[in-house]
């Protein structure tokens, strides 16, 4: 598969964060955990987002702000003219036979963001409304996912299909990228950068198992070093996980590959993602061009959008993932692949800085080195991104809802930088922590995982083990000294797995040389 190369592009949807719907005062609940799942149907609409005749759009200012923002954080252009139009088609759960859309004066024009080395394209997002859903209860299907919708309801026909319109009307601000990717990974890190970033401007709460976040990938392939884009493209949906992209990407791209190898000619399709076997199917093929016989809006009046507006958003913006990854690359001297786990999560990122500043007090008061303190600071972005970060998630919890507080966590990693506990014993006060919210120094004392770097003590240790290992003294000697481990292991052993492993090395080292 070497000489073909594959060309991706996404259309993003993302559920904005507002207190009511696009174009109504109905509450948009789209993101309240409490209704999720749960809400009887059709129980938050208005004579607006059901579309009765009679009723005129009004639009949602806050939506309009968090657009711009998201659109600033892309470097996209803002528009200072900007209009909405009307896309029509008919679908049951859209009630007004057209949906609210823009189509030629997005708010926000082109931009980029960032990956890696790469700089993807962006072609434009717009806002618009979301439809409703429709529910039909298949066979052996989760209720819950359902709306709350149940084949035992009484008056409800499990042949019958029902339409919920709860979400109808709910913002959407629709991201499109430029077929600038080159490999799924990449599609993969732009969407985990580009959820981090709607998170930290709370324009979304971007889950996409919860639907805040929909993607559909488009993918074809074209000979190695070929510069027209290829004249098909296969639109993939159906993907709820940005594995489940990565994985239908991958898929989708041997399936074309192997049928170009054929001599087959691919065409236009949609086709869905089907999780169970990692593999893609049709959908629709052939597709017959769209006709949405878009036209402008005309109960919604253009929109001028002012430098001032802009300016204002601009400067209420808070730091960026990018601008405080590349702030803390340069503050702490740790490098990207270390330090976007930490800036990925604004919660844990805060955390992490108040961590540092308390390590930061302790290395200035002890006149710690700054190898030392370097060394400190990488060891707290490992303790924080690996056994923290899985209880985290386990318990669907952020740093700060948790009893272990950012002064506790710097004092865990002090002792584990001083030598005072092991890594293992580390796990075993962390976990503690988690449960009470004791101090960890309380922790090592009552449960006694204190670990012994006295070397006086070691030293007694070390020699009794060399006397009684004459044979492996005389291997190590001779010069195999692989038998250190051996050694290393009868030291441990003799101080009930207490020692400092770094002083029982450094001792043994001494005493045989
Ligand atoms: P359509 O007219 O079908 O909506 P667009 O040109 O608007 O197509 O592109 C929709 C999406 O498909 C964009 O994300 C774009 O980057 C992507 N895309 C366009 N051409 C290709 C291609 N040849 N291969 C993969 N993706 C493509
Ligand atoms: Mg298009």
């Amino acid at each position: 598969m070497s000489n073909f190369e594959p060309v991706i592009g996404l259309e993003i949807h993302v559920q904005l964060k507002t207190q009511s719907k696009l174009f109504c005062a109905s509450p948009n609940l789209g993101s309240d955990p409490k209704a999720e799942g749960g809400l009887t149907p059709n129980i938050n609409i208005c004579e607006i987002c059901t579309g009765q005749p009679g009723t005129l759009p009004r639009l949602n200012e806050e939506a309009l702000r968090k657009t711009i923002m998201v659109g600033l954080a892309l470097n996209c252009e803002i528009a200072q003219i900007t209009k909405f139009d009307r896309k029509n088609y008919f679908y049951p759960d859209l009630p007004k036979g057209y949906q609210i859309s823009q189509y030629d004066m997005p708010i926000n024009g082109r931009g980029f963001l960032k990956v890696g080395e790469r700089t993807i394209g962006i072609t434009r997002a717009h806002l618009e409304e979301d439809a409703g859903k429709l529910l039909h209860e298949l066979p052996g299907s989760d209720p819950s996912a359902n709306g709350g919708l149940r084949r035992s309801d009484p008056g409800h026909d499990p042949k019958m299909s029902y339409v919920d319109f709860n979400r109808a009307g709910v913002p959407l601000l629709e991201i499109v990228t430029e077929p600038d990717f080159r490999s799924p990974q990449e599609a993969g890190e732009f969407l985990r950068k580009l959820r981090s970033l709607v998170r930290y401007i709370d324009a979304s709460d971007a889950d996409m198992e919860k639907g805040h976040l929909r993607v559909d990938a488009n993918v074809s392939v074209r000979p190695a070093g070929q510069k027209e884009l290829p004249n098909y493209k296969v639109e993939i949906k159906n993907v709820n996980s940005f594995k489940a992209v990565e994985a239908a990407l991958t898929y989708e791209i041997a399936r074309q590959i192997e049928a170009l190898e054929k001599g087959d000619l691919l065409h236009h399709e949609t086709r869905g993602y089907v999780e169970a076997s990692k593999s893609t199917v049709v959908q629709r093929s052939k597709e017959e061009a769209h006709d949405y016989r878009y036209f402008p809006e005309p109960d919604l009046p253009p929109l001028a959008i002012s430098d001032g507006f802009v300016e204002e958003l601009r400067v209420s913006m808070p730091e960026l993932p990018q601008d405080k990854l590349a702030r803390f690359i340069k503050e702490y001297g740790l490098n990207e692949a270390d330090l976007w786990p930490i800036v990925e999560d604004k919660n844990m990122a805060h955390y992490f800085e108040n961590a540092v500043s308390e390590l930061q007090a302790w290395c200035e008061a002890e006149n710690i080195g700054e190898e030392p303190y370097r060394k400190s600071l990488k060891s707290l972005v490992n303790w924080l991104t690996g056994d923290f970060l899985a209880m985290l998630n386990r318990d669907g919890k952020t740093p700060r809802q948790t009893l272990v507080t950012p002064e506790n966590f710097a004092e865990l990693i002090k002792l584990v930088e001083q030598g005072k506990i092991s890594n293992t014993a580390g796990k075993a006060v962390l976990s503690e922590m988690y449960a009470t919210g004791e101090d960890p120094s309380n922790i090592m004392d009552r449960l006694n995982l204190g670990q012994v770097s006295d070397t006086g003590e070691i030293e007694l240790a070390v020699l009794k083990v060399l006397s009684e290992n004459s044979d492996l003294v005389e291997k190590y000697r001779a010069g195999k000294t692989t038998v250190m481990a051996a050694l290393v292991g009868q030291v441990m052993k003799e101080m009930q797995g207490k020692a400092n492993p770094t002083v029982v090395n450094e001792l043994l080292r001494q005493k045989l040389s």
